[in-house]
């Protein structure tokens, strides 16, 4: 495991200042931007100069950083190069009491506030209810008028594969912990497809987890670039050798992660001709998008790719088509015997929206597996060196095993992690902290910015945590108390947040074949180590997750009830 090696340092070293990409032009392809190092400002304050280290460090990581994407085939990290450019200017440029506003990646204009509000705020793809379609958003995307800024990526708060990575760890431990009565994935047989900025994460975690993982992916080019990052050990386009190399190890309990360079459906239809059954069948291939994203069974990715512009409505049709046996084979794998799980993406959904509603009977991860921990306000937080010193995190790792010595599942995690997580952008560690926890962890950090043992720190974490996303068909979906598309949530999340002094705040909606799906928000903040950062942290850390607790809570979950009375969240009466 290495450091990314995509990052040519030599771009960006060798060429005159005024020809960098991304700082000085628009990044061409096979260039890569990289986010700045060091404890030089370019901006008036850490909290503006913070927020652009990772609007950079976004394209850092990113998948085309020449067309902006960040992940997820339309996730973008602004509207267009104008839009990028205006923003670092205001980001660079602005007063430490005003505030930037940013529509779907357009920055839009720059407002005196104060010095305790959001530095920047942004809105992602928020179309009114009934307008709230795939079609309508394509026609304004066409027109340049919206932008996608997925979860993480608009808002500048993806930090590569680590960001899912755990949350993937987790989810399958739980998984097998739930099934197997196994703390790990020793001996079993994971299927699961496609090898994105989201999906690349699962080899690995698979692996860590001891398991055997096979997971197709159709772009060959991408799985050997993945390999070369020490994400998957083995790819090859010989399905019979992917399907041995794993049934040998998983009946020698070895670990192992295998990718074939083909289509998941029809992987998994051999299996189930073959009658071998993994123990776990997911997936995260793109299939929300069935334009940009999901490859259809019999097309290469250079045919899709040549219909997508001749021929759109076609690639759509037979997208779905496919979606709709990749779901009946997930569902044969169910019936004969293995755990079979939807994992975020959409898939069930464009299954029936082609006529094929069968594919709800798959239970989908967070109900299954994580809801016992966002009721403790447990989810994906995570920390980023901005000054881009390793050492900054083997600090904070350190400090987590102190602060947290009896919390096992984090501290097992942060072990793994600084084994096995390569470095990937600014150096960035993800910990599934809760209530209070964050709080404790985001203060010690400022303290020790503040005593010059660390740099600057930014605090953020995926939407996908407890009060921050509705979203019916991934982390809301079948609540006890019926509200899974009560979108009131995570825009009083936002607000609360907003008013607590966040730095960065962000409300998004679903976009693409996500389009009326979900609203999330998300949330960053920068420790500085200034006591005003600390006020700040404190109210926002608390209000953050004290607000995912009560969500939970106010859904009938007894686990949240529990937490709302012991840390007096609420009414207080
Ligand atoms: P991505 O677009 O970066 O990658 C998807 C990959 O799937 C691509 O490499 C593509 O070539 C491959 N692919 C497409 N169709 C395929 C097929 N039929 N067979 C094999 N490979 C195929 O997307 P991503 O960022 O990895 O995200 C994947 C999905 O997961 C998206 O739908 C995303 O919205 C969803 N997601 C889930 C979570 C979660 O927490 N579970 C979080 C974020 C995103």
């Amino acid at each position: 495991m290495t450091t990314d090696p995509t990052t040519p340092e030599s771009v960006t070293t060798q060429r005159m200042p005024t020809d960098r990409p991304g700082i000085d032009r628009p990044i061409l392809p096979g260039e890569r931007l990289k986010a700045q190092r060091g404890l030089e400002l370019r901006a008036k304050s850490w909290r503006t100069e913070g927020l652009l280290r990772m609007l950079e460090n976004v394209l850092e990581v990113g998948e085309k950083p020449e067309e902006l994407v960040v992940y997820a085939a339309l996730g973008k990290a602004a509207r267009d190069w104008d839009s990028y450019f205006k923003i670092r200017r205001a980001l660079t440029g602005m007063d430490t009491d005003s505030t930037l506003m940013i529509q779907s990646g357009k920055p839009i204009g720059v407002f005196p506030t104060h010095s305790g509000a959001p530095r920047v705020l942004i809105a992602n793809s928020n179309l009114v209810g009934r307008w709230a379609t795939t079609e309508h958003f394509y026609e304004l995307y066409d027109k340049n008028k919206i932008a996608w800024g997925g979860l993480t990526a608009g808002c500048w708060q993806y930090i590569g594969f680590q960001g899912v990575l755990q949350g993937t760890f987790e989810t399958f431990a739980a998984a097998s912990k739930v099934h197997f009565d196994q703390d790990d994935l020793k001996g079993r047989f994971v299927f699961t497809a496609g090898l994105g900025g989201m999906g690349s994460a699962q080899p690995l975690a698979i692996w860590m987890l001891g398991g055997v993982a096979l997971v197709p992916e159709v772009n060959g080019e991408r799985a050997l670039e993945r390999q070369a990052h020490g994400l998957v050990q083995h790819v090859t386009h010989d399905l019979d050798e992917a399907i041995a190399l794993c049934t040998d190890a998983r009946a020698k309990g070895e670990a192992r992660s295998v990718t074939w360079v083909g289509n998941a459906v029809e992987a998994l239809e051999t299996l189930l001709e073959r009658g071998i059954i993994p123990d776990i069948v997911t997936d995260m291939t793109s299939a929300h998008d069935a334009l940009h994203g999901y490859q259809p069974l019999g097309l290469t990715t250079a045919q899709a790719a040549q219909m997508r512009s001749d021929d759109p409505d076609k690639l759509i049709g037979l997208a779905r088509e496919t979606m709709v046996r990749h779901v009946k084979a997930l569902l044969n794998m169910e019936d004969a015997g293995a755990v079979a799980f939807d994992y975020g993406n959409n898939l069930r959904s464009q299954a029936r929206d082609h006529g094929f509603p069968g594919g709800f009977r798959l239970k989908v991860f967070t109900e299954a597996y994580l809801r016992p921990l966002f009721s403790r306000g447990i989810g994906p937080f995570r920390w980023v060196a901005l000054s881009g010193d390793s050492a900054d995190i083997a600090y904070l790792d350190a400090l987590t095993q102190e602060l947290f010595p009896d919390d096992a599942p984090v501290q097992r995690w942060v072990r793994a992690a600084r084994l096995h997580v390569p470095e990937q952008g600014l150096p960035a560690r993800t910990a599934w902290l809760g209530h209070t926890q964050r709080t404790r962890m985001a203060l010690a950090a400022n303290a020790a910015v503040a005593r010059g043992d660390i740099g600057p720190i930014a605090f953020t974490r995926d939407h996908l945590d407890a009060g921050s996303m509705a979203h019916p068909n991934i982390m809301t979906e079948n609540l006890k108390d019926g509200t899974d598309a009560v979108s009131d949530w995570p825009l009083l999340n936002a607000l609360l947040n907003t008013a607590s002094g966040a730095d960065l705040v962000a409300i998004h909606s679903g976009g693409g074949g996500y389009a009326g799906y979900m609203t999330s928000a998300g949330v960053t903040c920068i420790a500085d180590g200034s006591e005003e950062t600390a006020g700040r942290l404190e109210r926002v850390m608390n209000a953050d997750t004290g607000w995912g607790v009560l969500r939970y809570a106010d859904a009938g979950y007894g686990e949240a009830e529990e937490t709302k009375k012991r840390e007096g969240l609420g009414l207080g009466f």
